[in-house]
């Protein structure tokens, strides 16, 4: 009874897309699927957003879109279109609601409410325990993250993308609703890496986020402030607080996809997809679901999913940057936008840039950080390796 020939450990993101690829699917037309979660996620728990070009698979719940963005900084300040691109977002209930809808009409999809307390790896199975029950699949898609063992290494730096945002309803037409604000660094950074979002998505309803990338996140109390603060110094001052969000995504090149196993893949944030330098998931669960679905059909390796790629060492060096000097995130984000249009930033922030393109956008960047951290880098993988070596001798 408690067999499955899929579990899906986790009903967010990334676990309700990979259910709804699989749904969608022939070849799993036959196969049985479970997907736990502590919930059935139907309430607006999150605001993602992404940018793609005008037509992508989400435009049906997309609640709101930005042909242009705004970047400030000390450095400079700009409005400017993202063409062929626009920064999209879809508000969760919307996402839940429609995959979930989709996914009541299939006979092989399965949902229970169950507090996963572990997942093993058996010799040709892997099992999922819960509060009160054991299920066993020959696959388990796990997209919950059972140990902090990114924050324990050293190896690789880790940092949160954390933040509060005010969704406010002012009482008059405040806002254009032709651009949102990526980034506004011309807030107090404080030694941090701090910057105001802004989704202005009606002319008097808008959703503030103060955001930072740093290594602690801050009590609540901050980061209303500061929203508070900004609203004021905006003279935006006769508005209501009509739904809040709050979140921390982690920021790390730790190789996650190294827990994965013969039975056992993570997906989602649990997996590694969070782009380690943004903290970006949602765009990258679209790709990475659609390639996984059809590398589970070939029936290849688990542990081999993942491929390591140019952009995990960039966003590797820029973390190694920020963790030691967490001001610098202003000026080197300053300096990308001031000399790069955003297109193309968004297309390198996308992993999709060729290595001239790379090129064209890292020349732009102040290179004695860069080169600094590079060297570093080098000498610690170095310095690894002879230790290794040694350690063998030893032996
Ligand atoms: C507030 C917020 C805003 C974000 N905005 C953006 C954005 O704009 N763009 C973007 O690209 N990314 C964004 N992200 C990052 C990322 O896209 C989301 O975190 C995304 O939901 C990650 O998907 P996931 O499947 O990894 O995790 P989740 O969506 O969190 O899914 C994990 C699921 O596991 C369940 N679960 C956890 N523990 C247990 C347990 N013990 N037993 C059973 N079930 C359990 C949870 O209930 C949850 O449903 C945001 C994150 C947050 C928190």
């Amino acid at each position: 009874m408690n067999y499955y020939d899929y579990i899906i450990v986790g009903g967010g993101a990334s676990g309700l897309m990979m259910a709804y690829r699989m749904s969608n699917d022939p070849f799993f037309g036959d196969k049985s699927i479970l997907i736990l979660d502590k919930q059935k996620k139907i309430n607006n728990d999150r605001t993602w957003c992404y940018w793609e070009t005008e037509h992508d698979e989400w435009n049906g719940i997309v609640s709101a879109s930005w042909k242009n963005i705004i970047f400030k900084s000390e450095l400079n300040s700009a409005k400017e279109s993202i063409a062929p691109y626009q920064y999209k977002m879809i508000r969760s209930k919307d996402f839940y609601s429609k995959i979930w809808a989709h996914l009541e009409t299939k006979a092989t999809i399965n949902f229970e409410v169950a507090n996963v307390v572990s997942i093993h790896q058996r010799d040709n199975e892997a099992s999922v325990i819960t509060d009160d029950k054991i299920f066993k699949t020959k696959t388990i898609l796990n997209s919950i993250l059972y140990t902090d063992s990114h924050k324990k290494q050293s190896k690789y730096p880790v940092l949160q993308q954390h933040f509060v945002g005010f969704f406010i309803k002012t009482k008059k037409a405040f806002f254009d609703v032709n651009a949102a604000t990526f980034m506004d660094f011309t807030v107090a950074q404080k030694g941090n890496t701090r910057f105001m979002y802004i989704l202005p998505y009606a002319n008097n309803e808008a959703l503030f986020e103060y955001t930072l990338f740093s290594k602690d996140l801050l009590p609540y109390n901050d980061y209303k402030v500061e929203i508070e603060k900004y609203l004021r110094e905006k003279n935006i001052t006769d508005y209501e607080i009509i739904e809040k969000e709050q979140g921390s995504i982690p920021m790390t090149c730790y190789k996650f996809w190294n827990h994965n196993s013969k039975n056992i893949i993570n997906i989602g944030t649990a997996g590694g997809w969070s782009k380690a330098s943004t903290g970006f998931t949602f765009k990258n669960t679209t790709k990475k679901t659609i390639k996984l679905v059809q590398y589970i059909k070939q029936n290849k390796p688990l542990p081999k999913f993942h491929e390591l790629n140019k952009f995990w060492f960039y966003d590797l060096l820029l973390l190694d940057i920020l963790s030691k000097k967490n001001h610098l995130g202003a000026f080197l984000f300053g300096k990308m936008f001031q000399k790069n249009a955003p297109k193309q930033i968004l297309k390198f922030l996308d992993e999709d840039t060729s290595l001239a393109e790379d090129l064209q956008i890292q020349l732009k960047m102040p290179p004695i950080n860069f080169i600094k951290a590079l060297l570093i880098r080098i000498s610690k993988f170095y310095i690894g390796y002879f230790s290794l070596i040694f350690s063998k001798l030893k032996l």
